[in-house]
């Protein structure tokens, strides 16, 4: 089957705003950055906020609008990310939207799927047998492009239908796959770095998105932590861990992602993280890797864990001997950025 008649419609730009249509559409809108605080047009504004907001707090980017307001709110949008210019808003925002696409694609004509999939220049169609669940063919490139990241057995190829190189797929597969290409194509868009002169509302749409990052994601992770891995500044409850991991004893799940969150958190590379665990009895060296990576945010959703909270591990049994400075923290990080403060000025020390 072909399509030859499925078209985009208004509704699609607004539900796929990623599309070359979509950014063809908006630069015949030829809307100016110095009118995005006009109040006319405040509805536009409003919504690329919220888009953002909603990608930081939650990785969805909120209720939809009606065309004309969801339509252009996306480049605006991305203009508020890129003013952030904060690589974990960029990230989160880029997989919010690709995410948000991937459940809306699900539900789409086989022939839409197509058109979005040709946006990105696939080489897809429909099989002869498109009343079959594997619906779709797929070029060989096309689909090893998509699954590089994706870690689940399902998509390594012997698991696959590949005849002639095309690979058969599902509507459900073209979409998670789709959904890769909508993530990267965002955050290409997002690597422009510079901006020109934005109104001062825009600067404080920005500052209020980054506090909102920090409260997410705590302020550590937001400035950074200084990369030099100081052993001196571990917290108490990271120490055993640490002292227990090197002596190859048993940590609990809680600890080992504590350990393991902690030690990418503050620089330290995931194959000296993984050397760490290489005495453990049940070492598996690939396994390990892959765990570690994939916490760090190389892998998978591209998202890097941090460790939970000290209340958190209170629950758990993993805060052990708590000392003067725990009391002033809430985190594990925020102690060790603390603690290295204090080494580097030589402060007096509060334990
Ligand atoms: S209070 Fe927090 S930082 Fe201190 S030992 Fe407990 S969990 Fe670790």
């Amino acid at each position: 089957m072909e399509m030859t008649k499925a078209r985009f419609t208004q509704t699609d730009l607004a539900k796929y705003p990623f599309l070359k249509e979509t950014a063809m559409l908006v630069k015949q809108l030829d809307l100016k950055i110095e009118e995005l605080t006009n109040p006319d047009i405040a509805a536009i504004l409003n919504r690329a906020e919220e888009r953002v907001r909603e990608a930081i707090m939650s990785l969805s980017v909120g209720e939809k609008r009606e065309a004309d307001v969801e339509i252009p709110s996306f480049p605006v949008a991305l203009l508020l990310v890129i003013n952030t210019k904060n690589s974990f808003i960029k990230k989160r925002y880029a997989l919010a939207e690709a995410k948000q696409a991937f459940v809306d694609m699900q539900t789409e004509s086989s022939e839409k799927i197509l058109l979005i999939a040709r946006d990105f220049d696939w080489n897809i169609e429909l099989t002869r047998f498109s009343t079959m669940p594997l619906e779709f063919a797929i070029s060989f490139t096309d689909y090893l492009r998509n699954t590089t990241h994706l870690r689940d057995k399902k998509w390594k190829l012997v698991n696959r239908l590949l005849v002639n190189g095309k690979v058969y797929l599902n509507k459900q597969d073209v979409a998670r796959l789709l959904q890769e290409e909508v993530q990267r194509r965002i955050e290409k868009r997002l690597e422009v770095t510079e901006l020109p002169v934005l109104p001062e509302k825009i600067a404080e749409i920005t500052k209020r998105l980054l506090e909102l990052a920090k409260e997410k994601i705590g302020q550590e992770e937001m400035e950074g932590l200084p990369k030099v891995v100081t052993q001196s500044a571990f917290p108490p409850c990271i120490l055993a861990l640490y002292e227990a991991a090197s002596k190859g004893r048993h940590l609990s799940h809680v600890g080992r992602f504590t350990l393991t969150s902690f030690l990418v958190n503050i620089g330290m590379p995931p194959e000296k993280v993984a050397e760490l665990f290489k005495s453990f009895s049940d070492y598996n060296e690939r396994l390990t890797r892959y765990q570690i990576e994939h916490i760090a945010g190389e892998r998978g959703s591209r998202t890097r864990y941090t460790p939970p909270r000290c209340v958190t591990l209170q629950t758990h049994g993993v805060c052990v001997n708590p000392d003067v400075l725990c009391r002033r923290v809430s985190h594990p990080l925020s102690y060790y950025k603390r603690k290295q403060k204090q080494l580097s000025s030589n402060l007096p020390k509060s334990n």
